[in-house]
């Protein structure tokens, strides 16, 4: 091998494509296939920096079937040759080998060997799946949409503010919580009354993972004006659902001085904005996921960017539902917490467009959540997808520290001292919300199971890797 040639990315290369004719290239990566005959073998290649394959091409009166025997699906190559106009279809480029070496192989049970295994399959092979076509593509996707966020808010001068995924406040109401402790499970400490002595612990109380960045994130906002969290949450609840995850990434803007319509203004500017990124940046493997799964995917994601989000208040929302003649699982009155097939229902049947529920009933809402003038609503933003349900929740926050501070004693919540202070020192109208990033990267990879759009998932009783 000629040692002052430098790696090219398989992207790299087909995006130069022609310009590129005639120069000696040096590519490194996994073998997806090799077939041919007896004077020539085709061996396409791929670096995960692409979708898209590079077709090496062995000629036989230069590298003997020995050589080639070692080149089998999953095994790993360095090639360097010559970049010509490619003969056969498929490609517009191709790499004539001249030298070979070869980094790895990989025995016949490697598990990847044909396409077209199940999700499932792959899912219980987790830690390979990245090298299939459809988890390379969902994960450069999630990739374009994470940078896409931190574009969009800094561009908008938000500041990237990092709250604690270990905390000691418990009240915030998103979730149950796992617990974090150093404490003997087997030989715990008690107090006198028998409960157990978190003095002892850690931290000297009660600590757990993070089910939100949001009331950290107030802090940020009541000082720094425009700041975003977006970090891991956990959430310990038994939900097995196709849009829950034990752990997954949010995205939580918090806004000084923004009314919930100027939070609902962003919400909606900031998907869209999502989506077109990925839609620019990513169509290779959106067009593969489109092909392969959901032939809707292009069109949906398109419908999404040129529409109008609908805004409609809970208690209409409600009406519709009740009044639309649908049997549903759920019953539904005024007052429920909406079931996802509700939801979906007025997107999907009813609207055929995302919808940004308003005004819910305070009872299923967070405490922190601005009490409308009617006493019974408050100003919480929920937006709702099609395929997905609730992408995000949101919502103008309680500013008044009487009102607070009276709805936190209404609940019984303690411990909220800290918190209470940015309603006691320099009180400003505030909102935010949270969108669950996997269920942005569900959308926008249309895909059906959110354990299929992060590299690791965690769900009850299911812990790998
Ligand atoms: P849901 O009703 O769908 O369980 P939620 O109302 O409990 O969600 P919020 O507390 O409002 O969720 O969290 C904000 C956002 O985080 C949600 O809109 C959703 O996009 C996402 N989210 C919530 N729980 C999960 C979870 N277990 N897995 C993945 N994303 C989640
Ligand atoms: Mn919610």
């Amino acid at each position: 091998m000629e040692q002052d040639i430098r790696r090219k990315t398989v992207a790299t290369i087909l995006t130069d494509g022609d310009s590129s004719v005639g120069k000696t290239v040096d590519v490194k990566g996994w073998v997806r296939t090799r077939r041919g005959n007896k004077n020539v073998q085709f061996v396409a290649l791929n670096d995960g920096s692409t979708i898209n394959n590079l077709q090496i091409v062995f000629d036989l009166s230069k590298f003997s079937e020995e050589q080639l025997k070692p080149i089998t699906t999953g095994s790993s190559i360095h090639v360097q040759g010559i970049l010509v106009k490619s003969q056969g279809q498929g490609q517009s480029v191709e790499v004539q080998a001249q030298d070979l070496e070869i980094y790895g192989t990989a025995p016949n049970d490697y598990p990847l060997q044909k396409k077209g295994h199940t999700l499932e399959f792959l899912r219980e092979k987790a830690h390979l799946r990245p090298r299939t076509n459809t988890f390379g593509a969902v994960l450069r996707i999630r990739h374009a949409l994470a940078f896409a966020i931190h574009k969009f808010f800094n561009d908008k001068g938000f500041v990237y503010f990092h709250t604690p995924l270990i905390t000691a406040s418990d009240c915030e109401g998103a979730g149950a919580q796992f617990q974090v402790t150093t404490l003997p499970l087997n030989d715990l400490p008690k107090d006198e009354e028998g409960n157990i002595d978190y003095s002892e612990d850690f931290f000297g109380k009660l600590a757990s993972l993070t089910v939100s960045g949001q009331l950290e994130g107030e802090l940020g906002a009541t000082a720094l004006g425009l700041i975003y969290t977006f970090g891991p949450t956990f959430r310990a609840e038994n939900s097995n659902t196709p849009r829950h995850l034990s752990e997954f990434w949010m995205v939580e803007p918090e806004m000084a001085f923004y009314e919930i319509a100027d939070n609902m203004d962003l919400a909606e500017e900031f998907i869209k904005y999502c989506i077109s990124y990925a839609l620019e940046n990513c169509m290779d493997d959106i067009r593969f996921l489109n092909d392969h799964f959901d032939k809707e995917l292009i069109s949906r994601l398109e419908f999404v960017i040129k529409n109008d989000f609908v805004r409609l208040p809970y208690t209409e929302g409600v009406k519709i539902l009740e009044e639309c003649g649908k049997k549903f699982e759920f019953p539904v009155y005024w007052g429920v917490d909406l079931a996802s097939e509700h939801e979906r229902f007025l997107v999907e049947e009813h609207f055929k467009k995302p919808v940004i529920l308003t005004d819910y009933p305070k009872e299923i809402k967070a405490f922190y959540m601005k009490l409308n003038d009617d006493g019974k609503t408050v100003r919480a933003m929920d937006v709702l997808f099609p395929k997905i349900g609730e992408i995000i929740g949101g919502s103008q926050r309680e500013e008044n520290f009487e009102k607070l501070s009276n709805r936190i004693e209404e609940l019984g919540l303690t411990g909220m001292d800290w918190y209470m202070d940015t309603r006691k020192y320099g009180t400003v109208p505030h909102s935010g919300f949270g969108l669950g990033f996997e269920r942005l990267v569900l959308f926008v990879t249309g895909m059906q199971n959110i354990r299929d759009v992060i590299p690791f998932p965690r769900y009850p009783k299911n812990c790998e890797y």
